[in-house]
């Protein structure tokens, strides 16, 4: 057999070599096989029932684009209702595009589709928080609020649009990441929350899914090629050199010795998991069995974190004035 014949269907042009399973797949039988293994692992781990309103969280990056297509075809079957949202955080120059994919994706699929700026609801942007940041002799990094600000949007707009389900797009390289960075940091706490399902602190949060644990990031930006759809390769001006990336890239050169590396890492750590799970959760004291008195999401303080950020930059904003 030739280097280039596929090894499903025998056509002679092929877009992936597998070296994990040794596989070659021309472009029809790759698609057909991501879906294939993204429905299997939702099935398998039960991520949704019949009936579900899936929310999914779309930046516009190929990981939500490739997301939203597969679950599409749930939709589709009227297994599950479907809808996204984009958070517009207000990062000049590299959130419109994103935005922009997002609109054009959901518009295809025919996804009802939401877009829910920082500035429209908090008055302020990473932009303009960045800019306060500056003057500062210690600043916080841009993640510190983003993620906080991120995570409470998609919350109260799961709540608000009645979703059961919120899924985001997190790939294989992503979870073996956090893996490794919780490990290596001694992070348990965190290290039990990875998973399939993330395990909801609160019912009052709508349960997180992540579908494509199992795909690794080269082959979503294939899939996501391959479907005729654009990718947004751009980075965000504010990612910066973190623990994650240098993890990153340790795993990826990895990779290209150890070829099922990220496969190993992600069902040692599933297998490892109960017993985890069993020993540590009993001393796990940090649940949010509070209600936030601003803004009503649950919180472990009186004040969630979101919204004493949004009260800090308002009164930083107010002064310089
Ligand atoms: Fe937000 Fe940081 Fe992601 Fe940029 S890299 S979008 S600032 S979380
Ligand atoms: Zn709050």
């Amino acid at each position: 057999m030739t280097d280039n014949v596929c090894t499903q269907c025998g056509y002679e042009h092929t877009v992936i070599h597998r070296k994990y399973n040794g596989q070659r797949l021309c472009s029809s039988c790759f698609k057909k096989s991501i879906e294939a293994k993204v429905l299997k692992t939702i099935k398998k781990q039960k991520l949704v029932t019949k009936g579900d309103k899936v929310l999914v969280g779309l930046s516009g990056g190929k990981d939500s684009v490739a997301l939203l297509k597969i679950l599409n075809i749930l939709k589709e079957k009227r297994i599950i209702e479907l809808e996204a949202v984009t958070i517009d955080e207000g990062i000049a120059g590299y959130r419109e595009e994103g935005v922009r994919i997002a609109v054009d994706v959901a518009n295809e699929l025919n996804v009802k589709h939401h877009i829910v700026s920082l500035n429209d609801r908090y008055n302020f942007t990473i932009d303009k928080i960045m800019k306060l940041e500056e003057k500062e002799e210690h600043p916080q990094n841009a993640c510190t609020y983003c993620g906080v600000f991120r995570r409470q949007i998609f919350n109260q707009t799961a709540r608000e649009v009645g979703a059961t389900k919120l899924a985001t797009g997190h790939n294989l390289d992503d979870e073996t990441q956090s893996i490794l960075m919780n490990y290596l940091e001694g992070n348990v706490n965190n290290m039990v929350r990875i998973g399939y399902k993330t395990e909801a602190r609160d019912k009052r949060f709508t349960p997180k899914i992540k579908p494509l644990r199992e795909i690794p990031e080269k082959e979503i930006g294939l899939y996501v090629l391959e479907s005729g759809f654009e990718v947004h390769f751009d980075g965000c001006p504010y990612a910066h050199e973190s623990f994650r990336m240098e993890i990153g890239d340790f795993l990826r050169k990895t990779t290209l010795q150890h070829p099922t590396i990220m496969y190993s890492t992600l069902n040692g750590f599933e297998k490892i998991k109960p017993s985890i799970k069993r020993d540590y959760m009993k001393n796990n004291t940090e649940k949010p069995n509070k209600t936030c008195i601003k803004c009503g999401e649950p919180s472990s303080q009186d004040i969630c974190k979101s919204c004493s950020f949004i009260e800090k930059i308002h009164e930083r904003l107010d002064m310089e004035e």
